[in-house]
């Protein structure tokens, strides 16, 4: 029975929890008929303070599967500062066998206790986003609105902060029209906190010897006012989205391809050569980031891809044939580099399974290889199979691979035309452009700036008995545990060259980073018999894209020319901004700008543009997703302009 030395309370009833459950929280906001009812193609959203167990949730779960429509979805968010750890997860759960298969999905997507959001897939049907934090600061970043209110949470006598006035006005904030609400309790704060917030409440039998509980929804809807200081990233409104273009089958295009399908859209993903051959072609790529040494926006969008991409790579293929966790040493090879590390691990409270400091004995034993230099250890990421990774995605069902290419597109009444090159014509409901560099070659994108980069990785056999690695190791390049007796790495980095033909001279320059990084790996391989030859090496060389401030594109495709005249004035005076609503080609949807970390960023960046098409609450706070925004460098850009006079 789980109790809270800190809070000096239950997480649920002694008495049976879960039938107090489903009398507080799913009859009481009476879900099965609600759920029965539920004829909308946006899921159905339920939010919740304070998941503990997640009981709640997983009842809802239940109620859901049972009385939903097939085609109904459902969202859960729930907020959470103390998460419980795994085994004590396990425990609390394993009270109830009934719901051992979904607490068993629950566990193994648990995510590592870092503040911010985590999406999980419970089923097909069910997504479930834990906001790690407090739960009043969580909804206030929640970019997203709620149907019914799960309150819980100790009680508020031995809670006092969490059942604060502002709990109840951001739960208003964030509520759909309409939106109910149970809880447990009927003390006074929370009786007068919800009735201030512009909720209507009214006691009801409360479960077992509780004589009562409470019971309401919202009253007065609260108009929200967040984005009055940054109006032009107000979402557009939703649209019909039962047939979605995808243009590119890199791991960007294929990736929002996939998460479309997932939630019932029919997706025709089109490509002009194969999944994968662009960016996301190579064979094996690491899946890491760097982060800032100061936690800033664009570290927290990558740190939140890389948990997410994970995640998403553990649902996908749990055997691990298209990917491997092995970790990332991450090396100090100078001076600056460990002081920036020093600083990133004093600045940081990740824990420890996430990232942390390594000695270079460390780093010698855990690659297998003496290396002469400490680091950081990523240790949920690794190395994944791009092009493999691509193919099976695009094999999703409910994806038609199309193999053409794009000329143009074209709002027509209901949606979109495409042009093909061989003179046909497509029509979709809305487009989503994912063609790295070539993404702003549509008149309608050509305002967002992309900027090439050439790179090439290098691609050596290995003769029997050579030595590997133990972690992908980076430095100034990256090189992988070798993949079928094939050792990748690279890759080179030629910002504004567009060639993809191989070059000797990349290869050479591969090589010699590998040997100033593993001098005693590289003698190791020598010894082996491998040709350290750049004549011998195989290869690849892509194109591909980056933004000037090199964070991706994740978004509506702004309207370029509207913004530069609805948004002028902050040329003249940054302080005055319009409440003009940013206007954007209403239907059209950009992934681009993934530079050489697509693995870490497209995944999420997929659920951010599938949750916008399907009016879901979002995978990540608001300001995350504002800074994924394509439209952010013409706000910048107008800024800049006073500022430089
Ligand atoms: N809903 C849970 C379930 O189904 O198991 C039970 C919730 S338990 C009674 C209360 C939970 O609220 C605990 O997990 C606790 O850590 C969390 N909590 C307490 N204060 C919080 C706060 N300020 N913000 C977010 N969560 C909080």
């Amino acid at each position: 029975m789980p109790h809270s030395t800190a809070f000096d309370d239950v997480y649920f009833s002694r008495h049976d929890g879960r039938a107090e459950t489903e009398h507080v929280f799913i009859a009481a906001n009476d879900l099965p008929r609600r759920f029965r009812e539920w004829r909308e193609s946006r899921p159905f959203v339920i939010g919740e303070t304070g998941f503990g167990t997640g009981l709640n949730m997983l009842c809802a779960w239940a109620c859901f599967a049972a009385h939903a429509p097939p085609e109904a979805r459902l969202h859960l968010v729930s907020t959470e500062k103390f998460p419980l750890d795994r085994n004590d997860l396990a425990r609390a759960l394993d009270a109830w066998p009934e719901l051992a298969e979904r607490a068993e999905r629950l566990m193994s997507q648990w995510p590592e206790p870092v503040a911010g959001v985590h999406r999980l897939w419970l089923d097909d049907r069910v997504t479930l986003d834990l906001h790690l934090g407090d739960s009043v600061e969580r909804l206030a970043l929640l970019d997203g609105q709620v149907d019914t209110w799960f309150l819980d949470g100790f009680a508020p006598a031995k809670n006092p902060e969490m059942w604060r006035p502002e709990l109840f006005a951001v739960m208003a904030a964030r509520s759909r029209p309409g939106a109910t609400l149970a809880t447990f309790t009927c003390a006074g704060v929370v009786k007068r906190g919800l009735a201030a917030a512009g909720f209507r409440w009214r006691k009801v039998p409360g479960f077992g010897r509780k004589r009562e509980m409470l019971a309401g929804e919202l009253a007065t809807p609260v108009v929200d006012r967040r984005r009055a200081a940054t109006p032009w990233f107000l979402p557009p409104p939703p649209r019909p989205a039962r047939h979605v273009a995808v243009i590119g089958a890199g791991i960007a295009g294929a990736a929002t391809a996939a998460a479309l399908a997932r939630r019932g859209v029919a997706v025709t993903l089109i490509e002009r050569e194969t999944p994968g051959s662009g960016g996301s072609g190579n064979r094996q790529g690491a899946l890491y980031v760097k982060l800032a040494a100061e936690t800033n926006v664009q570290s927290r969008v990558y740190l939140a891809g890389l948990l997410y991409s994970r995640r998403w790579l553990e649902a996908l293929d749990p055997e691990r044939t298209l990917w491997d966790d092995c970790g990332v040493l991450q090396l100090a090879t100078s001076e600056k580099e460990a002081r920036r590390q020093s600083r990133f691990l004093a600045h940081h409270s990740l824990p420890e399974s996430v990232v942390h400091g390594v000695t270079a004995d460390e780093t010698s034993r855990l690659a297998g290889t003496q290396i002469f230099h400490g680091g950081l250890e990523y240790l949920g990421a690794g190395w994944v199979r791009p092009a493999a990774l691509c193919a099976r995605l695009a094999a999703t069902s409910g994806i038609t691979l199309r193999r053409a290419e794009v000329v143009d597109v074209a709002p027509h009444e209901t949606g979109w035309s495409l042009m093909l090159a061989d003179g046909e014509c497509l029509s979709a409901d809305q487009v989503v452009v994912a063609t790295a560099a070539l993404a702003n070659r549509f008149m309608q994108t050509a305002a967002l700036p992309l900027q090439p980069v050439r790179g090439q990785l290098s691609c050596l056999p290995l003769p029997p008995g050579a030595p590997t690695l133990g972690r992908v190791i980076c430095a100034g390049g990256y090189v992988s545990p070798a993949l079928n007796g094939v050792l990748s790495f690279g890759a080179s980095f030629s910002p504004h060259d567009t060639d993809t033909g191989i070059r000797q001279a990349d290869h050479a320059a591969n090589l010699a980073e590998l040997e100033a990084t593993l001098p005693a790996f590289m003698a190791a391989l020598r010894e082996a018999g491998a040709r350290l030859d750049p004549a011998h090496l195989d290869g690849r060389a892509a194109v591909r894209a980056a933004s000037p401030d090199k964070s991706p594109y994740a978004g509506p495709v702004p309207d370029a020319k509207t913004w530069r005249r609805d948004y002028a004035v902050l040329a003249r005076d940054a302080t005055r901004v319009p409440d003009t609503p940013g206007r954007h080609h209403a239907g059209l949807w950009i992934s681009a700008a993934h530079g050489a970390r697509g693995l870490a960023s497209a995944p999420l960046c997929a659920e951010v543009i599938a949750s916008r098409i399907c009016d879901e609450p979002m995978p990540l706070e608001g300001a995350l997703v504002d800074h994924l925004h394509p439209g952010r460098r013409l706000i910048r850009e107008l800024i800049t302009r006073q500022t430089n006079g």
